[in-house]
């Protein structure tokens, strides 16, 4: 990548629960990156009850992933609007048949994994509570909203995530192992794939910042230090 004018193509992959979205939210804080997230898309079309979001609804209520076809439509859609910027996704590709289908469009440069111990995993999403409106999150252990069961900005509810309910977590994480992994592979042949460990976020955060320090060209960067971030 070094000095060049391409713009830049970036992908941030990890098991539910793995903090994807936190990261990506500070990566984006940090670097000159536009987020996209399949995740948010998917929530905005439930939340306006499109056609897609009432279809998406019945797939995400069972732990299931949304058919490809429709997936990489949607994205790609998206994508169109931002071609002249940098951008980050999270969430997307997440099987084999979609990575393809980004490939035929857009060269992705690094593609970053999470790995976390499946049993921390468990622990975070069962804690984990969201307002729906704004996507704001919450965790019941280590950051809970200031009064219970409100979100601190609106104090409308905050709600549990129907795919993050203990028996459809199951199913996610079974989806995951056989969907996704062949696209780690996938990258990892194609040289673009790094993977940051690690138990919680803030462990995983300053690792991946200062490997980005060493990808990203420095007028796409915002900040040199790492602030200290509230963890989810
Ligand atoms: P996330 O917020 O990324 O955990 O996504 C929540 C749910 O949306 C997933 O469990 C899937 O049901 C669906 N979803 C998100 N991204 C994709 C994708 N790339 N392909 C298929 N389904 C997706």
């Amino acid at each position: 990548m070094g000095a060049s004018r391409q713009l830049l193509r970036f992908v941030i992959m990890g098991a539910p629960g793995s903090g994807k979205s936190t990261l990506a939210l500070r990566i984006i804080k940090h670097f000159q990156l536009k987020k996209f997230s399949s995740g948010d898309v998917l929530r905005d079309n439930m939340l306006r009850d499109t056609e897609i979001g009432v279809l998406a609804s019945i797939f995400m209520a069972q732990g299931k992933l949304i058919p490809d076809d429709l997936m990489t439509r949607l994205i790609l859609q998206e994508l169109k609007i931002f071609t002249q910027y940098n951008w980050l996704l999270c969430g997307f590709p997440r099987t084999l048949t979609q990575a393809e289908a980004l490939d035929r469009v857009y060269q992705v440069h690094l593609v970053m994994n999470l790995n976390m111990p499946f049993e921390v995993i468990r622990q975070r999403l069962t804690a984990r509570w969201i307002h729906p409106a704004s996507g704001r999150g919450y965790n019941l252990e280590f950051n809970p909203p200031k009064a219970v069961d409100v979100d601190d900005v609106t104090g409308e509810p905050v709600i549990q995530r129907v795919d993050d309910k203990p028996e459809t977590l199951i199913k996610r994480m079974k989806v995951y192992e056989n969907q996704t992994k062949p696209v780690l592979e996938y990258y990892e042949k194609k040289g673009v794939l790094e993977t940051f460990s690690g138990k919680e976020t803030n462990q995983i955060w300053p690792c991946m910042h200062a490997f980005l320090q060493t990808k990203v060209p420095q007028r796409h960067q915002k900040t040199q230090l790492p602030h200290k971030e509230k963890s989810l």
